[in-house]
């Protein structure tokens, strides 16, 4: 049975912290309580939220937030090189990771200290040093809305990209995803130890071991993210932009030193450079700023933010990169 509740506080439910409210918010912890969705959000508005680490309120919510709670988590098949789990959504995703570090399974440490659930890693495509989780999802199971109907999608029905997903296009706000199978490695564990600083701070920590990689990845993320604890933020605020091989031989001219990563006949550019070179790095205006160690990550200053202050400071900061080098940056984050 269902627990509806009224004007529900979000603050503490989303990590930009700012402060709004919820007309009603439910949690869902089975397949009896997601059946009773569709009618439940028959004609009014709703939003699934998960840890809210990837979500901007930019005004109390009119309409239903509704919350998965399932924590199972279930083997599904093993052998000597694998293990299948099967891990319910609303399980936070360090704490999953950990887990699986703990436990010598392979291949979720690069993501190590990502905050949210698990029912939203495969949405975006989470990843982090040189690794997505689509590596080793391997099937998705939600209920849509829509066809009041259950699903189980394989990897390749799931649409992954750069920071995308069929969950993020046609599936978007149309499905409760319940679930995340993930195939992991018991033994000839694939390290991937090629961004930046990485091999050096594992070798520091040992040599090449799950938990080797996973703390000197938490390491590294403490030593440049703000935590949302401390200040209000969701991460990468804007995405990596993909621009054609012809506009980076113009802006190369003009940019000798500017960073970007080879795709198959494209150039990816760190968004975080385009901005710092905007001036932005470390500014704030109002309430809401740059931090000053990753361009890439806005934060509510001083814990007063509103969203859409964080909303005009983005759309200042797009503005911006967009007159210097005609590239167009786009939110990673969702704003609602
Ligand atoms: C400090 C910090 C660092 C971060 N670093 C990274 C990083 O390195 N890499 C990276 O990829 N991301 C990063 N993020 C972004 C964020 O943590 C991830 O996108 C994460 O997967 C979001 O999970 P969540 O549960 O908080 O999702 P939410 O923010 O609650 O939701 C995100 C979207 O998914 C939808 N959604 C959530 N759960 C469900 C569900 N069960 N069914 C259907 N729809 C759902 C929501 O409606 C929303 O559209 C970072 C964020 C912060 C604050």
């Amino acid at each position: 049975m269902l627990e509806i509740l009224n004007d529900v506080p979000l603050k503490p439910l989303h990590t930009f912290g700012t402060d709004v409210r919820a007309e009603a918010f439910v949690k869902v912890a089975d397949r009896e309580d997601v059946e009773a969705l569709p009618d439940l959000l028959k004609e009014r508005n709703y939003l699934i939220l998960g840890g809210g680490s990837n979500v901007l309120f930019t005004d109390n919510y009119r309409g239903i937030v509704v919350k998965p709670v399932m924590n199972g988590l279930n083997t599904l098949d093993e052998s000597e090189g694998h293990i299948v789990l099967e891990a319910g959504a609303g399980l936070d995703w360090d704490a999953f990771v950990a887990f699986c570090v703990k436990n010598g399974y392979g291949g979720v440490e690069n993501l190590s200290l990502i905050p949210g659930n698990v029912g939203a890693s495969p949405i975006q495509n989470i990843g982090a040093y040189g690794v997505e989780i689509e590596k080793v999802i391997e099937g998705v199971r939600f209920f849509n809305l829509a066809e009041r109907g259950w699903n189980a999608y394989a990897k390749g029905q799931c649409g992954f990209g750069y920071r995308q997903s069929v969950f993020k296009k046609a599936l978007k706000n149309k499905c409760v995803i319940v679930s995340v199978v993930f195939r992991l490695t018991k033994k000839k564990h694939d390290f991937q130890l090629g961004y930046g600083d990485l091999s050096k701070l594992v070798k520091e920590k040992g040599g090449e071991s799950l938990q080797a990689v996973r703390d000197a990845v938490i390491e590294i993320r403490q030593g440049k993210l703000p935590d949302p604890k401390v200040k209000g933020n969701a991460g990468s605020f804007f995405k990596n932009p993909v621009i054609s091989h012809v506009q980076f031989i113009e802006l190369q001219k003009i940019y000798p030193d500017m960073p970007f990563y080879d795709l198959l006949g494209e150039k990816k550019i760190p968004a975080a450079w385009l901005i710092e070179k905007c001036g932005w790095k470390g500014k704030t205006i109002g309430n809401a700023g740059v931090h000053h160690k990753q361009a890439l990550v806005l934060v509510n200053a001083n814990g007063m933010a509103k969203g859409k202050e964080i909303v005009e400071l983005a759309k200042q900061i797009k503005n911006s990169v967009q007159s210097r080098f005609q590239i167009e940056l786009d939110f990673e984050v969702n704003i609602v």
